[in-house]
């Protein structure tokens, strides 16, 4: 069956031009899913994150997650390309084996960017009195916990993530490597995810450089706690 993609395809080959347009690239015929606006302008968590690594990291890195993502969904079943986000993730091993890596890291990158933009606030927030005993139930206080998160994301040796993860009540800290996600993992696949963070350098290098303990510290500072409280609360 020839559709108006396949036609305009051979019309261009056929009058010798070789240009594709623009809206046939990168899955823009096809796209499913976009990148989500930032709930605050890119200076918005100035001085603790710089406005420049802010517009590089949602416009140019979460921007190729979405379209790579994209591109990669085109080549699956529509039914399974239209599965959401979540379960595609939590079921990895039943994609087609020449699309899973593409899928695992750009719908990875995808989910982990859309999660962190809203974990981040431009007015200072804290935890609230339940979410505190919360933490001193699980992590002796909110300092331990603080420190303990800060440990794992230090320890992640190269790109990756560190997360807070609930499962059942009960709050864990772990860490990812490149774009994995605790969706990905059996035994937090069905956990609420509260708080993730972005230790890729490309999430502090402009401005921290090689210290990645500073732009962690600096971090705490932009937590948007009633988002983190919202995901915990829900059912
Ligand atoms: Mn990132």
């Amino acid at each position: 069956m020839t559709n108006r993609r396949e036609f305009l395809k051979q019309s261009a080959l056929a009058g010798g031009l070789l240009i594709t347009p623009i809206w046939l690239k990168a899955g823009i015929s096809h796209s499913h899913y976009t990148l989500p606006a930032l709930p605050y302008s890119y200076d918005a968590l100035e001085p603790f994150i710089d406005a420049q690594t802010m517009q590089i990291h949602h416009g140019k890195h979460h921007q190729a997650y979405v379209n790579n993502l994209n591109k990669a969904l085109e080549q699956v079943d529509h039914n399974l390309a239209h599965q959401s986000l979540e379960d595609l993730l939590r079921n990895l091993d039943k994609l087609p084996e020449n699309v899973r890596t593409a899928i695992r890291n750009n719908g990875g990158g995808h989910w982990n960017h859309s999660h962190f933009w809203q974990i981040m606030s431009a007015k200072p927030t804290k935890p609230s009195n339940s979410f505190d005993e919360y933490l001193t139930n699980n992590f002796g206080g909110f300092l331990k916990f603080q420190e303990a998160f800060t440990a794992k994301a230090m320890g992640q040796f190269g790109s990756g993530w560190a997360w807070l993860v609930d499962t059942g009540g009960k709050g864990e800290i772990i860490a990812t490597p490149n774009q994995d996600n605790p969706l990905m993992m059996p035994a937090y696949a069905n956990s609420k995810i509260l708080l993730g963070l972005d230790v890729w350098e490309h999430a502090y290098y402009l401005k921290y450089q090689n210290k990645r303990g500073d732009y962690i510290g600096q971090w705490f500072n932009v937590v948007n706690w009633p988002e983190v409280e919202r995901i915990w609360q829900k059912g």
